[in-house]
Protein backbone atom coordinates (compact mmCIF):
# COMPACT_ATOMS: atom_id res chain seq x y z
CA UNK A 1 0.00 0.00 0.00
CA UNK A 2 0.97 3.33 -0.77
CA UNK A 3 1.06 6.90 0.85
CA UNK A 4 -1.50 7.49 -1.99
CA UNK A 5 -3.49 5.53 -1.13
CA UNK A 6 -7.20 6.61 -2.00
CA UNK A 7 -9.26 6.71 1.11
CA UNK A 8 -10.84 10.17 1.76
CA UNK A 9 -9.61 12.27 4.40
CA UNK A 10 -11.86 15.20 5.59
CA UNK A 11 -9.28 18.17 5.67
CA UNK A 12 -10.63 19.07 9.12
CA UNK A 13 -8.76 15.76 10.56
CA UNK A 14 -5.62 16.99 8.43
CA UNK A 15 -6.02 20.25 9.72
CA UNK A 16 -6.11 19.24 13.06
CA UNK A 17 -3.51 17.05 13.12
CA UNK A 18 -1.15 19.01 11.22
CA UNK A 19 -1.43 21.66 14.36
CA UNK A 20 -1.33 19.25 17.09
CA UNK A 21 1.38 19.79 19.06
CA UNK A 22 0.57 16.35 21.66
CA UNK A 23 -0.69 13.47 19.33
CA UNK A 24 -1.24 9.42 21.38
CA UNK A 25 -1.79 6.53 18.98
CA UNK A 26 -3.40 3.80 21.00
CA UNK A 27 -2.62 0.48 18.57
CA UNK A 28 -3.95 -2.90 19.44
CA UNK A 29 -3.79 -6.22 17.41
CA UNK A 30 -5.61 -4.97 14.08
CA UNK A 31 -2.76 -2.88 13.01
CA UNK A 32 -0.31 -6.07 12.47
CA UNK A 33 -3.21 -7.82 11.08
CA UNK A 34 -2.21 -7.16 7.88
CA UNK A 35 1.33 -8.25 8.93
CA UNK A 36 -0.25 -11.49 9.42
CA UNK A 37 -0.11 -11.48 12.77
CA UNK A 38 -3.78 -13.24 14.02
CA UNK A 39 -5.48 -10.69 16.34
CA UNK A 40 -7.06 -13.15 19.24
CA UNK A 41 -10.78 -12.66 17.78
CA UNK A 42 -9.70 -14.23 14.57
CA UNK A 43 -9.95 -17.89 13.75
CA UNK A 44 -6.81 -19.50 14.63
CA UNK A 45 -5.45 -21.56 11.94
CA UNK A 46 -3.68 -25.14 11.72
CA UNK A 47 -3.15 -27.07 14.94
CA UNK A 48 -4.35 -24.22 16.72
CA UNK A 49 -7.94 -23.48 15.37
CA UNK A 50 -9.87 -25.49 18.49
CA UNK A 51 -8.11 -23.34 20.83
CA UNK A 52 -9.61 -19.92 22.18
CA UNK A 53 -6.68 -17.14 22.69
CA UNK A 54 -9.04 -15.79 25.53
CA UNK A 55 -8.84 -18.79 27.26
CA UNK A 56 -4.98 -19.51 26.52
CA UNK A 57 -4.01 -16.18 27.18
CA UNK A 58 -4.64 -15.99 30.93
CA UNK A 59 -2.16 -17.06 34.43
CA UNK A 60 -4.70 -20.21 35.22
CA UNK A 61 -4.29 -21.41 31.81
CA UNK A 62 -0.68 -21.51 32.36
CA UNK A 63 -1.12 -23.09 36.21
CA UNK A 64 -3.32 -25.91 34.80
CA UNK A 65 -1.80 -26.49 31.19
CA UNK A 66 1.40 -25.05 31.22
CA UNK A 67 3.18 -26.60 28.32
CA UNK A 68 0.04 -26.40 26.03
CA UNK A 69 0.32 -22.00 26.98
CA UNK A 70 4.29 -22.54 26.26
CA UNK A 71 3.97 -24.13 23.03
CA UNK A 72 1.07 -21.79 21.86
CA UNK A 73 3.38 -18.84 22.55
CA UNK A 74 5.86 -20.82 20.88
CA UNK A 75 4.35 -20.81 17.87
CA UNK A 76 2.38 -17.27 17.80
CA UNK A 77 6.35 -16.07 18.85
CA UNK A 78 7.43 -17.93 15.21
CA UNK A 79 4.77 -16.54 13.73
CA UNK A 80 5.84 -12.89 14.77
CA UNK A 81 9.41 -13.44 13.99
CA UNK A 82 8.47 -14.47 10.15
CA UNK A 83 6.39 -10.87 9.99
CA UNK A 84 7.03 -7.29 8.67
CA UNK A 85 6.05 -4.48 9.62
CA UNK A 86 2.82 -3.61 7.45
CA UNK A 87 2.19 0.19 5.57
CA UNK A 88 0.53 1.19 9.13
CA UNK A 89 3.74 1.01 10.97
CA UNK A 90 5.51 2.66 8.85
CA UNK A 91 3.14 5.49 8.71
CA UNK A 92 2.81 5.65 12.50
CA UNK A 93 6.64 5.81 12.88
CA UNK A 94 6.56 9.16 9.74
CA UNK A 95 4.24 10.66 12.17
CA UNK A 96 6.10 10.17 15.05
CA UNK A 97 8.94 12.47 12.98
CA UNK A 98 6.26 15.21 12.10
CA UNK A 99 4.43 15.67 15.48
CA UNK A 100 6.86 17.68 18.01
CA UNK A 101 5.33 15.55 21.13
CA UNK A 102 4.10 11.79 19.80
CA UNK A 103 3.51 8.93 22.27
CA UNK A 104 2.43 5.48 20.64
CA UNK A 105 1.29 3.09 22.81
CA UNK A 106 0.43 -0.73 21.75
CA UNK A 107 -1.19 -3.48 23.36
CA UNK A 108 0.01 -6.05 20.80
CA UNK A 109 3.29 -7.87 21.97
CA UNK A 110 4.80 -8.40 18.59
CA UNK A 111 7.35 -5.29 18.27
CA UNK A 112 6.43 -4.20 15.09
CA UNK A 113 5.93 -1.04 15.83
CA UNK A 114 9.77 -0.87 17.08
CA UNK A 115 11.26 -2.30 13.99
CA UNK A 116 9.31 0.26 11.66
CA UNK A 117 11.27 2.77 13.76
CA UNK A 118 8.67 4.48 16.12
CA UNK A 119 10.92 5.43 18.82
CA UNK A 120 8.40 6.71 21.67
CA UNK A 121 6.75 3.71 22.23
CA UNK A 122 5.12 2.16 25.16
CA UNK A 123 4.04 -1.63 24.77
CA UNK A 124 1.22 -2.09 27.53
CA UNK A 125 1.33 -5.76 27.70
CA UNK A 126 4.97 -6.76 27.23
CA UNK A 127 7.05 -8.59 24.06
CA UNK A 128 6.38 -11.75 22.82
CA UNK A 129 10.41 -12.00 21.70
CA UNK A 130 11.21 -12.19 25.58
CA UNK A 131 10.90 -14.93 27.98
CA UNK A 132 11.26 -14.67 31.91
CA UNK A 133 10.87 -16.72 35.22
CA UNK A 134 7.32 -16.94 36.24
CA UNK A 135 8.35 -16.79 39.73
CA UNK A 136 10.90 -13.99 40.19
CA UNK A 137 10.38 -12.24 36.73
CA UNK A 138 14.22 -12.71 35.79
CA UNK A 139 14.51 -12.20 32.18
CA UNK A 140 15.85 -15.33 30.52
CA UNK A 141 17.37 -15.31 26.90
CA UNK A 142 18.59 -19.24 26.67
CA UNK A 143 17.34 -22.18 28.07
CA UNK A 144 16.80 -25.88 27.97
CA UNK A 145 13.58 -27.60 26.16
CA UNK A 146 14.51 -31.45 26.99
CA UNK A 147 10.93 -32.20 29.02
CA UNK A 148 7.74 -32.49 26.19
CA UNK A 149 5.25 -32.64 28.86
CA UNK A 150 6.61 -29.22 30.97
CA UNK A 151 7.63 -25.89 29.80
CA UNK A 152 11.68 -25.02 30.25
CA UNK A 153 12.89 -24.06 33.55
CA UNK A 154 14.46 -20.97 35.26
CA UNK A 155 18.60 -21.44 35.17
CA UNK A 156 18.84 -20.01 38.37
CA UNK A 157 15.05 -21.22 40.89
CA UNK A 158 14.27 -23.78 38.58
CA UNK A 159 10.33 -22.62 38.34
CA UNK A 160 8.82 -22.58 34.82
CA UNK A 161 9.70 -20.08 32.21
CA UNK A 162 7.09 -18.20 30.94
CA UNK A 163 6.68 -15.47 27.91
CA UNK A 164 7.21 -11.75 29.26
CA UNK A 165 4.10 -10.60 28.37
CA UNK A 166 0.66 -9.35 30.69
CA UNK A 167 -2.09 -11.89 30.29
CA UNK A 168 -5.38 -11.22 30.63
CA UNK A 169 -6.33 -10.61 34.49
CA UNK A 170 -2.75 -9.33 35.31
CA UNK A 171 -1.84 -6.01 36.22
CA UNK A 172 -0.14 -3.75 33.62
CA UNK A 173 4.02 -2.64 34.25
CA UNK A 174 2.34 0.61 36.76
CA UNK A 175 5.05 2.68 34.26
CA UNK A 176 4.07 1.91 31.29
CA UNK A 177 -0.14 2.56 32.35
CA UNK A 178 1.23 5.93 33.74
CA UNK A 179 3.25 7.11 31.04
CA UNK A 180 0.40 6.08 28.52
CA UNK A 181 -2.20 7.33 30.99
CA UNK A 182 -0.32 11.31 31.41
CA UNK A 183 0.26 11.01 27.78
CA UNK A 184 -3.58 10.81 26.75
CA UNK A 185 -4.76 13.31 29.25
CA UNK A 186 -2.64 15.55 27.77
CA UNK A 187 -3.04 14.54 24.13
CA UNK A 188 -4.28 17.41 21.45
CA UNK A 189 -5.13 14.00 19.13
CA UNK A 190 -5.79 10.61 20.22
CA UNK A 191 -5.74 8.07 17.08
CA UNK A 192 -7.44 4.66 18.13
CA UNK A 193 -6.21 2.28 15.93
CA UNK A 194 -6.90 -1.74 15.30
CA UNK A 195 -8.17 -2.34 19.09
CA UNK A 196 -11.83 -3.76 19.75
CA UNK A 197 -11.38 -1.04 22.44
CA UNK A 198 -12.91 -4.31 24.92
CA UNK A 199 -9.69 -5.31 26.76
CA UNK A 200 -9.33 -2.77 30.16
CA UNK A 201 -7.60 -1.22 31.67
CA UNK A 202 -6.20 -0.20 27.96
CA UNK A 203 -9.58 0.53 26.58
CA UNK A 204 -10.04 3.45 29.71
CA UNK A 205 -6.68 6.00 28.04
CA UNK A 206 -9.27 6.65 25.02
CA UNK A 207 -12.42 7.81 27.63
CA UNK A 208 -9.53 9.47 29.58
CA UNK A 209 -8.48 11.39 26.51
CA UNK A 210 -11.72 12.77 25.87
CA UNK A 211 -12.52 13.82 29.13
CA UNK A 212 -9.59 15.70 29.00
CA UNK A 213 -10.99 17.45 25.68
CA UNK A 214 -8.41 15.19 23.33
CA UNK A 215 -10.27 15.40 19.44
CA UNK A 216 -10.44 10.73 19.20
CA UNK A 217 -9.90 9.52 15.62
CA UNK A 218 -11.11 5.84 15.52
CA UNK A 219 -9.68 3.56 12.43
CA UNK A 220 -11.09 -0.14 12.25
CA UNK A 221 -13.07 -1.62 9.57
CA UNK A 222 -15.51 -2.87 12.53
CA UNK A 223 -17.75 -0.38 14.78
CA UNK A 224 -16.32 -0.65 18.71
CA UNK A 225 -17.57 0.65 21.84
CA UNK A 226 -15.65 3.61 21.24
CA UNK A 227 -17.28 4.15 17.56
CA UNK A 228 -20.11 6.19 19.39
CA UNK A 229 -17.68 8.35 21.05
CA UNK A 230 -15.38 9.25 18.32
CA UNK A 231 -14.95 12.47 16.47
CA UNK A 232 -13.95 10.59 13.42
CA UNK A 233 -14.41 7.09 12.91
CA UNK A 234 -12.48 6.13 9.70
CA UNK A 235 -13.91 2.67 8.77
CA UNK A 236 -11.28 0.50 6.93
CA UNK A 237 -7.94 -1.31 7.27
CA UNK A 238 -5.38 0.63 9.07
CA UNK A 239 -2.62 -0.08 5.85
CA UNK A 240 -5.16 1.90 3.92
CA UNK A 241 -6.24 4.84 6.18
CA UNK A 242 -3.18 5.56 8.09
CA UNK A 243 -1.20 6.26 5.26
CA UNK A 244 -4.06 8.23 4.20
CA UNK A 245 -3.86 10.27 7.14
CA UNK A 246 -0.70 10.48 6.53
CA UNK A 247 -0.69 12.45 3.44
CA UNK A 248 -3.25 14.21 3.48
CA UNK A 249 -1.54 16.18 6.56
CA UNK A 250 1.99 16.12 5.22
CA UNK A 251 1.37 16.26 1.55
CA UNK A 252 4.27 14.45 -0.01
CA UNK A 253 8.10 16.38 0.08
CA UNK A 254 6.61 19.03 2.68
CA UNK A 255 9.60 19.89 5.62
CA UNK A 256 8.89 18.30 8.90
CA UNK A 257 8.15 20.42 11.81
CA UNK A 258 10.86 18.11 13.63
CA UNK A 259 13.19 18.48 10.73
CA UNK A 260 15.75 21.31 11.63
P1 LIG B 1 -8.66 -7.55 19.50
O1 LIG B 1 -8.32 -8.87 18.86
O2 LIG B 1 -9.58 -7.53 20.65
O3 LIG B 1 -9.30 -6.57 18.41
C1 LIG B 1 -8.69 -6.36 17.16
C2 LIG B 1 -9.42 -5.22 16.48
O4 LIG B 1 -8.74 -4.95 15.26
C3 LIG B 1 -10.89 -5.50 16.13
O5 LIG B 1 -11.69 -4.42 16.56
C4 LIG B 1 -10.87 -5.60 14.59
O6 LIG B 1 -12.07 -5.11 14.02
C5 LIG B 1 -9.70 -4.71 14.26
N1 LIG B 1 -9.05 -5.00 12.97
C6 LIG B 1 -8.96 -6.18 12.31
N2 LIG B 1 -8.27 -6.03 11.18
C7 LIG B 1 -7.91 -4.71 11.11
C8 LIG B 1 -7.18 -3.93 10.17
N3 LIG B 1 -6.66 -4.47 9.04
N4 LIG B 1 -6.99 -2.61 10.42
C9 LIG B 1 -7.50 -2.04 11.55
N5 LIG B 1 -8.20 -2.74 12.48
C10 LIG B 1 -8.41 -4.06 12.26
O7 LIG B 1 -7.29 -6.89 19.85
P2 LIG B 1 -6.92 -5.87 20.98
O8 LIG B 1 -7.97 -4.82 21.09
O9 LIG B 1 -5.50 -5.51 20.72
O10 LIG B 1 -6.98 -6.69 22.37
C11 LIG B 1 -6.69 -8.06 22.51
C12 LIG B 1 -5.41 -8.41 23.26
O11 LIG B 1 -4.73 -9.36 22.45
C13 LIG B 1 -4.43 -7.35 23.50
O12 LIG B 1 -4.20 -7.38 24.86
C14 LIG B 1 -3.14 -7.76 22.77
O13 LIG B 1 -2.06 -7.72 23.68
C15 LIG B 1 -3.34 -9.16 22.40
N6 LIG B 1 -2.92 -9.53 21.03
C16 LIG B 1 -1.78 -9.01 20.47
C17 LIG B 1 -1.42 -9.35 19.17
C18 LIG B 1 -0.17 -8.76 18.58
O14 LIG B 1 0.79 -8.46 19.28
N7 LIG B 1 -0.13 -8.55 17.25
C19 LIG B 1 -2.22 -10.23 18.43
C20 LIG B 1 -3.36 -10.76 19.04
C21 LIG B 1 -3.71 -10.38 20.34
Amino acid sequence: MSDTAPFPVAPALADALRSADRVVALTGAGVSAESGVPTFRDAQSGLWAKFDPLELATPGAFERQPRLVWDWYGWRRELVARSRPNAAHVALAKIERRVPDFLLVTQNVDGLHAAAGSRNLVELHGNIARVRCSREGTPVSAWQDSDPQWPPRCPGCGAFLRPDVVWFEEALPAGALARADHAVANADVLLVIGTSAEVYPAAALPLRARDAGALIVEINPASTPLTAIADHALHGRAGDIVPALVAATWPADGPSRTDS
